[in-house]
């Protein structure tokens, strides 16, 4: 059987970045998942800057295109363009991003072990992972096996997590279209009670998703459709179209034992505001190996990782979360004032600007307006 200082389930973004930490620090790492690479992953592709700055090598050869400009709409009549007058997100195909990450892992001297789905644990001191035909044993485990996270509960680990539901088409729009939307993010609003729509422009085609709260998950192809036609695009061709959840974690679940730990969706870790969990999904992927490093070297468990988490990525997400109640709230009780009026704010999209680049947080932000939480809770209430 093969033996490892760690094993790594799932190559996503959390998965690669914990492998390539590991390897480059000296440590023998598995990464183990259960696709061939490169895959589709369904998502936006969203990249904001503050993403690309905790990767240590560029991203530009995956780069689809960079977007400076948002456009907001509510589906029932009202828009506004904001200018952030430089990129503030990348775009990305997933596929292609996440081969990248997988690279850096490999080229760190992580090991890749593709078509292997995890279907058994055991924990007796140390890890061992079973797949069909296949088994390896490690001191520590990364559950990095995305929102459902199969491995993550044979760990014991992630109950009580929040989850909502997005669901994603790839449009193989005209290339009159694909110029029209060129360095531009649209977001569509107006779901209730809470939710958008985005088209985020690619080399070739665009994305086209909707985001809702799990209850509705049922409604998201129609919303979708309906929005492809409000766009003009109803006769195009659709690649691929795809569902998947987003788990949020909100408190204090369990993402950490002693020998196992959760990171990137498999703990929840997406903000509530634009539900993005590609940047918690690095960092976390960070905090991952340090503390399995920290592990290594100390004989000890990694349960530290969960405290590390709710002190570095917790309040952040929490902040989202006030900012995504307030925001959504006053639009549910006034849509037409409230999309008048935040379209000629600067302060918050300004902010939502900074905080995209990786010049403020969420956290910062939401601590400029001592109303929030009061404001947020009130949204919440009705
Ligand atoms: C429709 C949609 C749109 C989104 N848009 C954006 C966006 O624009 N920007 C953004 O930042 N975030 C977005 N997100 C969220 C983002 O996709 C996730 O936060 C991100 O992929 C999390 O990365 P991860 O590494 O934790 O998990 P994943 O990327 O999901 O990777 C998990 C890996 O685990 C593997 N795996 C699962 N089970 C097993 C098993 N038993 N054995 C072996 N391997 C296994 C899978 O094959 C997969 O490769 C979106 C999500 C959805 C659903």
């Amino acid at each position: 059987m093969s033996r490892f200082d760690a094993v790594v389930v799932g190559a996503g973004p959390a998965g690669s970045t914990a492998a390539r930490e590991l390897a480059a620090a000296g440590a023998r790492v598995l990464v183990a998942d259960r696709a061939e690479f490169p895959r589709y992953k369904a998502c936006g592709g969203g990249i904001p800057l503050r993403t690309e700055r905790l990767l240590p090598f560029p991203i530009d050869s995956v780069v689809e295109d960079s977007v400076s400009l948002l456009q907001v709409t509510h589906h029932r009549g009202s828009r506004f363009v904001r200018d952030s007058g430089a990129p503030f997100a990348h775009m990305v195909m997933r596929d292609r991003f996440d081969a990248l990450l997988l690279d850096q892992a490999r080229t760190a001297g992580a090991e890749f072990r593709p078509n292997t789905r995890v279907t058994g644990l055991e924990q007796n001191g140390r890890v061992r992972v079973l797949a069909d035909g296949f088994a390896a044993e490690a001191d520590y485990l990364i559950c990095a096996d995305g929102a459902h996270s199969p491995v993550g509960k044979m760990a014991g680990l992630g109950e009580g997590i929040a989850e909502c539901a997005a669901w994603e088409v790839e449009v193989a729009a005209p290339a009159p279209k694909l110029r029209a939307y060129r360095s531009t993010a649209l977001i569509d609003l107006g779901y209730d009670p809470w939710g958008y729509a985005w088209l985020f422009p690619k080399a070739s085609v665009l994305s086209i998703g909707v985001v809702v709260p799990r209850e509705l998950g049922g409604t998201m192809k129609d919303s979708v459709q309906a929005f492809i036609d409000r766009l003009g695009l109803g006769g195009a061709d659709v690649d691929i179209a795809r569902g998947h959840k987003i788990r949020l974690r909100r408190g204090g679940e369990p993402i950490a034992g002693q020998r196992a730990l959760l990171a990137g969706d498999a703990a929840g870790l997406a903000d509530e505001f634009t539900e993005e969990g590609i940047f918690y999904a690095i960092e976390s992927g960070r905090i991952a190996a340090r503390n399995v490093l920290r592990a290594l070297g100390q004989g000890r468990g990694v349960e530290r990782y969960q405290r590390d988490i709710d002190r570095e990525v917790m309040p952040e997400l929490r902040a989202a979360r006030l900012v995504a109640f307030m925001f959504y709230g006053m639009l549910r009780r006034a849509p037409r004032p409230w999309m008048l009026v935040s379209g000629h704010i600067p302060f918050l999209w300004n902010a939502f600007f900074a905080v995209q680049r990786g010049e403020s947080t969420y956290a910062r932000e939401a601590a400029r307006v001592p109303l929030l939480p009061g404001l947020a809770a009130r949204m919440l209430a009705d």
